[in-house]
């Protein structure tokens, strides 16, 4: 490494550390012999000599065994001079075959002294066990002993030096193939440290960080166990301020900072900055912190490589608007969650109502902000929960604790209203809480579960729906239904049969309303009022009703070709109104069929004029101005609208057969006297339902009842009945 190297490793710190490769005071030189004079006459003649700036450090041994003990102990010995005849003729060859053999040690320098010539190891001995040199005793000269000392120090370094090269890039090769496999950061971070520590020769302990997002920030990725809680997390948040301080300043000047105890290298990878912080029991040397060097260039890349894959997995795993878990990563979250704990956490998931309405109404901006600011309102007001995750597009999940689990409380901190942008907000949720979680280990079952309660709440038209195995019944048999119905609707079972609808005065029959019939064989029916709702849920009651309006158009062309010009009533649904356009698509399909607009009627609840009135009233002017009539049915059962009543462009009220249906025993007909009064002062025709016997009849006509419907006329029916019917009818008045 060039000094310019080293400058750039530890730029700024010279001062604190210089570029330690750790150094030993002295050379550690071993004398063998069982001659004591010969200690003393070695020592002599080399005192004050100094290799490379250090002095010699002498041990003494005085037999083969004493050698062998001390070389046996942790040394820092590099050469031995070494005595051939001690306490056997050939101990100082032994020695040397035990140093190599037994102990291992490849890299002591061995130089052999013998009084006698005569005891010369063979050639090939001294190839075999590496022996440095051959010297007689007589030949110690002080300059002889110099030189040949000189040479096998420096025969050792270099052999020290090759040997720690090359364990050290096998190393980083292996250090590197063990941190490249990781595709999280974290489980990179610990690699990292372990790797690092292992090419320093230290203990792993220690963190990885790196700058994040446009503050700046810089958070721990990953680190050795006693630094695993803090990952995820600021680095400001460790307790440890040696830390922080020399992560800081490592980031700040873009260079690695080293003090005697511990060293940060900064990294720095195409996309941004990191460090890793490492404790050092011993300064490494020179020669390591090049290795390092090398290895976390490997490092960096890795890096590079979990940056973009965890990209990669971001747009398949995390919700781009809030950064939260998607649906998938949801699945899998709560997998791992029920493998770690059972029932701690009530599962919860938060459906916006009419979030599309917000999202079209006020732009997808406002959508987007409203979104952010209920992620908010969970989290400040249940910073206890768990898995917090988006989804679907207006609904989120999270888990939260059993124990102060508490329902109304968030209810009541949901509809809080949310500040958005100009907008101030009251929203309404669905919530679906599911508490028995240890039915199913599998995480797409638990969503289902916890779905299955969330479209309850939303059937129900209530806030909450809870999961019940009852509930999964139940719903497996709607779901059964609905199958059931978009099948016999596409194989075109359904039926529409009508039901008349006459003038109190003149009896004449002005009308007829249309309604669905779904056989289910032998001449039974399944009721409207249950599979109507359902194909509602279901969104199948779009296709229905538009079907149902075809029907109704032939219906009114067969009847008026008949001579029956009278008009025809089509219920229609929430959903249907929820189509764009819908006001065009029944234009479109009166004036392909060819009918008067002024024949067909809608018939819409208070809950379709209720849902958004605006696009409502919309929707309603469009088809007044086409001519197309428009009642309220049911009306009566909840008076909600009465305020809109004024703007809607409505011809008729139709009084709720529940207002009907007791009179005149246990209902003096209160009610429909003053839906009746109220359609008066409005200007709007009003027909009473469910009209069964002659009091009501009376009763009504004695009200000022317009228009009359009921079993006590005709029952409804099927499409060529009816035609018999108006013929019957008309000859009969
Ligand atoms: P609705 O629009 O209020 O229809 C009137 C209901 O009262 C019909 O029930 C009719 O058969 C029943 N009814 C009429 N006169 C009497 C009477 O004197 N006594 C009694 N007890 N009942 C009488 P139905 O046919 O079972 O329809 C139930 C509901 O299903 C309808 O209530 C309507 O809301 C819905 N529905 C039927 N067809 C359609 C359709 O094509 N589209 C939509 N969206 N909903 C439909
Ligand atoms: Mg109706
Ligand atoms: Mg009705």
């Amino acid at each position: 490494m060039t000094s310019e190297e080293t400058d750039f490793l530890f730029a700024d710190h010279e001062d604190e550390a210089s570029p330690s490769v750790e150094l030993q005071e002295f050379w550690d030189v071993l004398v063998v012999d069982d001659d004591p004079e010969i200690h003393s006459v070695t020592k002599l003649a080399l005192s004050g000599v100094t290799f490379w700036n250090k002095g010699i450090r002498f041990h003494d041994a005085f037999s083969g065994k004493d050698a062998i003990d001390i070389l046996s102990k942790p040394n820092q010995i590099c050469v031995v001079l070494l005595d051939v005849v001690m306490e056997t003729d050939d101990a100082g060859l032994d020695v040397v075959k035990r140093v190599r053999e037994e102990l291992k040690n490849r890299f002591i320098r061995i130089i052999l002294r013998t009084g006698q010539p005569g005891f010369a190891p063979e050639e090939n001995v001294i190839r075999e066990f590496d022996i440095n040199d051959y010297k007689t005793k007589t030949e110690l000269t002080r300059s002889k002993l110099v030189t040949s000392l000189m040479t096998a120090i420096r025969s050792y370094e270099q052999l020290k030096q090759l040997d720690s090269h090359s364990a050290a890039l096998s190393s980083i090769l292996e250090a590197s193939k063990a941190i490249l496999g990781h595709t999280d950061t974290q489980a990179f971070g610990s690699a990292v440290i372990n790797q690092l520590a292992n090419i320093l020769s230290v203990e792993p302990k220690g963190i990885m960080c790196g700058m994040v997002g446009d503050e700046k920030r810089i958070v721990v990725y990953g680190g050795s166990a006693e630094y695993q809680q803090f990952v995820g997390a600021g680095l400001e948040q460790l307790d440890n301020g040696r830390i922080i301080l020399q992560m800081q300043n490592a980031f700040d000047c873009l260079c690695h900072q080293q003090t005697e105890h511990e060293v940060t290298f900064i990294l720095k990878t195409k996309s941004r900055a990191a460090a890793i912080y490492l404790e050092l029991e011993h300064a490494p040397d020179l020669a390591q912190l090049q290795f390092a060097e090398l290895f976390l260039t490997n490092v960096s890349v890795g890096l590079d490589n979990i940056r973009l894959f965890n990209r990669l997995r971001d747009v398949a795993y995390k919700d781009t608007l809030t950064k939260l878990p998607n649906r998938s990563n949801f699945i899998e979250l709560i997998e791992k969650e029920y493998a770690a704990d059972k029932n701690e956490y009530v599962f919860v998931i938060i459906d916006i109502a009419q979030f599309s309405d917000i999202n079209n109404g006020l732009g997808q901006e406002v959508g987007n902000l409203l979104l952010l600011a209920v992620l908010e309102r969970l989290k400040t007001e249940f910073p206890k929960a768990r898995l917090l995750s988006r989804i679907g597009a207006d609904v989120f999940a999270l888990l939260l604790p059993n124990d102060t689990f508490n329902e109304s409380w968030l209810l009541d901190s949901l509809m809080i209203p949310y500040a958005v942008g100009e907008h101030v907000l009251t929203v309404h949720f669905h919530v679906g809480i599911c508490e028995q979680q240890d039915f199913h280990k599998v995480g797409l079952e638990t969503l289902k579960q916890a779905y299955i309660a969330l479209n309850q709440a939303k059937i129900g038209k209530t806030s909450v729906g809870r999961y019940s195995v009852d509930l999964e019944e139940k719903m497996a048999w709607r779901l059964g239904i609905i199958r059931q119905l978009r099948q016999d609707f596409e194989h075109q079972k359904l039926e529409v049969w009508y039901q008349p609808q006459l003038d109190l005065d003149s009896m004449d029959i002005i009308g007829c309303e249309a309604l669905l019939r779904w056989p289910s064989g032998q001449g039974n029916y399944i009721s409207p009022a249950v599979f109507v709702p359902m194909a509602e849920d279901s969104g199948l009651i779009v296709d229905i009703g538009q079907w149902v309006l075809e029907q109704a158009c032939q219906q009114q062309l067969t009847l008026a070709a008949q001579g029956h010009d009278i008009s025809v009533a089509v219920n229609v649904s929430v959903p249907q109104f929820k189509v764009p356009n819908y006001a065009k698509t029944v234009k479109g399909t009166i004036d392909r069929y060819g009918v008067a607009p002024s024949k067909i009627e809608l018939e819409v609840t208070e809950s379709v004029v209720m849902d958004d009135i605006s696009v409502v009233i919309d929707t309603l002017n469009e088809l007044k101005q086409f001519g197309v009539e428009v009642a309220i049915d049911d009306f009566g059962t909840g008076f909600s609208s009465l305020s809109y009543l004024q703007k809607l462009p409505l011809a008729r009220l139709k009084i709720d057969r529940a207002f009907i249906k007791d009179i005149p025993d246990n209902d003096s007909g209160a009610i429909a006297s003053l839906v009746i009064s109220l359609g008066k002062s409005l200007g709007l025709k009003t027909i009473a339902e469910g009209v069964e016997t002659r009091q009501q009849a009376e009763l009504l006509k004695s009200l000022g009842c317009d228009e009359v419907q009921g079993f006590l006329y005709a029952k409804p029916m099927a499409q060529n009945e009816l035609l018999a019917f108006l013929k019957a009818h008309k000859a009969a008045h």
